[in-house]
């Protein structure tokens, strides 16, 4: 028979007081003395207070209590009692005690390095931060399945292995595949075009690989990107679906999430009024012209927006801001071009970047793609790329080729904005850099 055991957020209630329970976890702190015990147990739903004497334990169950080392792992019987000094105002008068299995001396203790919890990750995972973090991400992916699932949009899995790139060669990671060359995936873009038009509407949730050889705080080499394809939209309204979507992620969040924002310390009224306010999109010949006259910032109309450039133009933008219109020549082979373009001295595509406030960069880049087969090739060969190696994707405007865009959502890169952390690597549970693979 299983036996009946609670998570603690679930006896942090009134309606439980006087209750026996039996909570199983791990200890987050312990203090005490030769008569009484205190320690914080901790389990995936949060930590409560647990106090007991020798006079109601014995000294049996005292003496291995007070032996324990924090993250033991113990079953702790006793009464929900109300107590206003404690964390969650209630605590536990334990009256019995299993210890399942003792811990060595901690290796983390307070006021340690970041790359020291880093290279502690295994441990340094049953954190209250991270856990708090993964609990979000975790809402945070299942919110973008909600999203696309509520709007008639397939989950479409595409492959990891692929033989050519779609984002340049410079960050393919090449992998021996029975002695021949293959890569991991940059993006499912290719694969995605092939599909909308059997699917027309379709989104995923995939693990992406790019060797980033610059060290940010914004770039992992392993990362996971939400995105959607459609046949029939343009970019222009992509975009709004892409606002919808993080709109939609932010107020999942903020309702199921509240605790793990408070010990993440993140100002949940600043998340709140991302919801009330409209989203600017500007172009990119706009946003040189704001980047000069406001943020005294000269650039060359043509050249890529870089990090700090990014972040300037946002200290002028108070929620999530999307840039459209890039020049023609920076841009992938896929982006066509708009002929439609007014304020622009050279050639633009019909793409966009959404950049996020206060310093966290690009979250979502997207595009129309090209549908004309001369327009791709002539791309390729001027990327130095053999339009040979691109066949099948040719193939995708032989038959019936119809307009379509679609976008990548970093996920980590949305996860660290919304959460306030200082570095992507906190935002995946064992993040994968040029310097770092382990643990
Ligand atoms: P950046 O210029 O910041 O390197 P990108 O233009 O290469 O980004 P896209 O190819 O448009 O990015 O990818 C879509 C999204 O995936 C980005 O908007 C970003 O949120 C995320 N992303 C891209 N590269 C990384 C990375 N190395 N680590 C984490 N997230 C990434
Ligand atoms: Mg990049």
């Amino acid at each position: 028979m299983v036996r009946e055991w609670k998570q603690i957020a679930d006896v942090l209630r009134e309606d439980c007081e006087g209750s026996q329970v039996e909570l199983r976890g791990w200890i987050y702190r312990t203090r005490g003395s030769n008569k009484m015990l205190f320690l914080v147990l901790r389990d995936s739903s949060g930590i409560i207070q647990c106090v007991g004497s020798r006079n109601d334990l014995g000294d049996g169950v005292f003496d291995l209590a007070r032996s324990l080392m924090v993250e033991s792992s113990v079953i702790v019987k006793g009464r929900i009692s109300p107590d206003s000094r404690a964390p969650g105002g209630f605590e536990v008068q334990v009256n019995g005690m299993e210890v399942v299995s003792p811990a060595e001396p901690f290796p983390i203790t307070k006021d340690q390095s970041e790359e020291y919890l880093r290279d502690m990750r295994h441990l340094w995972i049953r954190s209250r931060k991270l856990t708090s973090i993964m609990r979000i991400r975790s809402t945070l992916t299942g919110a973008i399945h909600d999203f696309f699932r509520g709007m008639g949009f397939h989950e479409f899995t595409p492959p990891i292995f692929t033989p050519n790139s779609c984002e340049g060669g410079s960050t393919l990671f090449e992998v021996n595949y029975y002695d021949r060359k293959i890569y991991l995936t940059q993006s499912w873009q290719l694969y995605a075009e092939a599909a909308v038009f059997a699917l027309e509407r379709i989104y995923d949730v995939s693990p992406t690989f790019r060797a980033e050889r610059s060290k940010t705080s914004r770039h992992l080499s392993e990362f996971w990107m939400a995105e959607m394809e459609s046949a029939w939209m343009t970019y222009m309204e992509v975009i709004e679906i892409a606002q919808e979507e993080i709109k939609f992620i932010i107020g999942r969040i903020l309702e199921r999430n509240p605790k793990d924002l408070e010990i993440l310390d993140v100002d949940q009224e600043r998340l709140r009024s991302y919801l009330e306010k409209d989203w600017s999109v500007i172009t990119y010949t706009e946003a040189l012209d704001i980047l000069k006259d406001k943020g005294g910032m000269e650039i060359e109309w043509g050249k890529d927006l870089r990090t700090i450039e990014e972040d300037r133009l946002m200290e002028f933008f108070d929620a999530p801001l999307t840039v459209i219109q890039y020049p023609k020549e920076a841009m992938a082979f896929y982006k066509p071009l708009e002929g439609q373009a007014v304020d622009a001295p050279g050639p633009v595509a019909k793409c966009f970047d959404m950049l996020a406030p206060n310093g966290y960069g690009e979250i979502v880049g997207g595009s129309e793609r090209e549908t004309d087969i001369e327009a791709l090739m002539g791309s390729l060969r001027k990327e130095g790329e053999d339009p040979k190696n691109y066949e099948w994707y040719m193939d995708l405007r032989r038959y019936g080729s119809v307009p379509h865009s679609g976008y990548g959502l970093g996920v980590e890169r949305l996860l660290a904005w919304i959460c306030a952390l200082d570095n992507i690597k906190d935002a995946i549970p064992f993040p994968r850099t040029l310097k770092r693979t382990n643990p």
